[in-house]
């Protein structure tokens, strides 16, 4: 499997609005790009970073399926390649993670056309991100910051359906199960935008949008997916936090009691979507 890093254009193509909204992207596909492979995608200036990491889902494909000509900003240089490879978005970094000041000081040489990393990025990028590899929400929510929140008029009610567990990408040995963002934004809906360690906690709105800020949180994180036969990504098993209570779920001490409230609100819904878990058994995953 080799790590490669591809740059983008914001001039040309809008990637920034085209990953938050499409799970996928068909990109102009290099030669020796192989399916199981890793694509960092660099995005130029203004922003000047790598962004999304991403999966070679599929290569070889002679045309286009996924339809992004909206995020075409600039089309004249666009020709039918004949090649696609089509781009799943692992995990999203902000701006200021890995910058290019930051990756040229750690083994980046040139970030001008598509080509595998040097073994010291490949080593730093993994240091940087591994803080929050425990805590795949903390990238997982950066995607739904810029979402569209205004189809979600009605409050949002648990269905109450189990959904079958999806197979898990293997990346350098890791599980990683994906998350659904239309899920997770249900999951906000459900819980009105509101904060449900407290419904009194203070939440900001939200830019483009008169939605409160909060981020969805799995209580039965993802992780633990092993356990169970169904898929733990259902709007049942996402809570509503808001930022300071989901920064402490993560990462304070004492958040036994937090649990508690929010495994015994969920109990019921949880059994109803097959995810039959005791408290006891919850708390010993977030030791
Ligand atoms: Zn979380
Ligand atoms: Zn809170």
């Amino acid at each position: 499997m080799a790590e490669w890093l591809i740059p983008c254009n914001m001039k040309i193509y809008d990637v920034y609005n085209a990953f938050n909204e499409l799970k996928a992207i068909d990109w102009k596909q290099s030669s020796s790009i192989k399916c199981g492979d890793i694509v960092y995608i660099y995005v130029g200036k203004p922003i000047s970073a790598i962004m999304y990491k991403c999966y070679v889902n599929k290569t070889d494909k002679p045309k286009v399926e996924i339809d992004d000509s909206k995020y075409v900003i600039d089309g004249t240089t666009y020709t039918n390649y004949g090649r696609y490879m089509e781009l799943e978005v692992l995990e999203k970094y902000g701006e200021t993670l890995l910058t290019y000041k930051n990756i040229f000081e750690n083994g980046e040489t040139q970030v001008r056309g598509p080509h595998i990393i040097s073994d010291e990025l490949a080593k730093y990028i993994d240091n940087v991100t591994e803080k929050t590899a425990n805590a795949q929400d903390e990238q997982f929510f950066i995607q739904i910051v810029n979402s569209d929140f205004s189809g979600n008029k009605k409050r949002f009610a648990f269905k109450g359906i189990a959904r079958k567990k999806q197979e898990p990408l293997l990346i350098k040995g890791c599980k990683i199960y994906r998350r659904d963002r239309k899920v997770a934004i249900n999951a906000l809906s459900h819980a009105d935008y509101k904060c449900e360690v407290d419904l009194n906690h203070e939440v900001f709105i939200r830019k483009n949008s008169d939605k409160g800020y909060t981020e969805p949180h799995h209580l039965i994180p993802l992780a633990f997916s092993d356990k169970f036969n169904v898929s733990l990504d259902v709007e049942e098993n996402i809570v509503s936090l808001c930022s300071n209570c989901h920064n402490r779920i993560h990462y304070g001490a004492e958040v036994k009691d937090i649990l508690a409230k929010l495994y015994f609100e969920r109990k019921s819904h949880l059994e109803k979507v097959g995810i039959v878990i005791t408290l006891e058994e919850l708390l010993e995953m977030y030791k």
